[in-house]
């Protein structure tokens, strides 16, 4: 803990995407003086996108970092503290709740949960090995590295489609491989990829191995055909994830009610936990939407419940 962290707080929100800087800003403005618990990825999924087209008031797009930058700006310009850590313990017994992070514990009168969502692994032991040399769930982190390359997208939603599209300012080809023989994303956002002469779709294809773990970088894929069972190598030298989130519950385990996938359960209408007094916004509590904007929304809702419930 450093000198200007204080040992309690009236609100403490855990997470620094949409969600949490949004709840930050409103209990921020309401006198409050929250701290905002960044975590390992401040600023969130849109940290790791680019341009944001879909986030109202912004005509021409907003790149995401900049969306979040400015979010971030303007809650700390009403009084919010921010601390680059990660919460790795939790105890939300009874009030004042304690949050004990990398560098020490604190206390809270009531807390905001915007943790967020992480990238789903397909599991492989050969993706594990190769993350890093040629894997990985971040096309706009590393899409860079492979100029005039073959790459892979593994996945079938809007996730999968961003990515590829993403991919082909670098990439020479785009293949998407998907498990199923229709996408699971938008209408338009197929259309999207349908219309790019640099993506291709392996359909009914899943991987059983990415190669080649003995030249400890990414050659190939080894796919199956889940109707035929027809195996193939399609040579690659980049393989991106695309498949999905789960949120970042683990810590919560326990304390709080959750479904079976790991997202908080909240009181319909309400950002209200299973504990009085512990809030949960963004998609930490929502597997359905999982927007920028739905999960600022929900932010703000957090924010108004919390500051109900402190009495203001
Ligand atoms: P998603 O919609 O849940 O799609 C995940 C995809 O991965 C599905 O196609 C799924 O296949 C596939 N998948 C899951 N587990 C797999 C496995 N183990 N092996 C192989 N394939 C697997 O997730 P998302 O694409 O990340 O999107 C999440 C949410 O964000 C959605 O609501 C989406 O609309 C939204 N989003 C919107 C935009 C945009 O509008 N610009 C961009 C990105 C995301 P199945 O189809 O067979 O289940």
């Amino acid at each position: 803990m450093t000198a200007t962290d204080k040992p309690h707080h009236r609100i403490a929100i855990i997470g620094s995407g949409p969600a949490g800087l949004t709840a930050a800003i409103y209990t921020a403005r309401a006198l409050f003086e929250p701290v905002v618990f960044e975590g390992l990825q401040p600023g969130g999924q849109l940290t790791t996108t680019t341009e944001v087209e879909n986030y109202p008031g912004f005509p021409e797009a907003v790149m995401g970092p900049q969306l979040m930058q400015d979010m971030r700006a303007q809650a700390a310009r009403f009084g919010t503290q921010f601390r680059q850590e990660t919460v790795q313990q939790v105890d939300f017994g009874k009030p004042p709740f304690t949050l004990t992070a990398d560098s020490g514990a604190c206390t809270a009168d009531a807390v905001i949960i915007a943790a967020g969502a992480s990238a789903n692994w397909l599991g492989l032991e050969s993706e594990q090995k190769l993350r890093g040399h040629g894997v990985s769930a971040c096309a706009t982190c590393d899409g860079f590295f492979f100029r005039d390359k073959d790459v892979l997208v593994i996945g079938g939603g809007d996730s999968a489609i961003e990515e590829a599209s993403f991919l082909t300012r670098f990439a020479a080809k785009v293949t998407i491989v998907h498990r199923r023989d229709a996408l699971r994303a938008s209408k338009f956002m197929q259309q999207k990829a349908f219309d790019n002469p640099k993506i291709e779709v392996a359909w009914d294809s899943v991987v059983e191995e990415v190669l080649d773990v003995a030249s400890k970088q990414v050659t190939g894929a080894r796919l199956r055909n889940v109707k035929t069972g027809a195996e193939q190598i399609l040579p690659c030298q980049g393989f991106f994830l695309a498949i999905g989130h789960t949120p970042n519950t683990a810590v919560f385990k326990g304390q709080l009610d959750m479904d079976e996938k790991g997202y908080l359960s909240t009181k319909p209408g309400s950002t209200a936990t299973s504990v009085a007094g512990v809030f949960a916004a963004g998609d930490v509590q929502d597997h359905r939407y999982r927007q920028a904007i739905t999960a600022a929304g929900s932010g703000c809702m957090a924010a108004l419940d919390a500051e109900a419930y402190l009495g203001r």
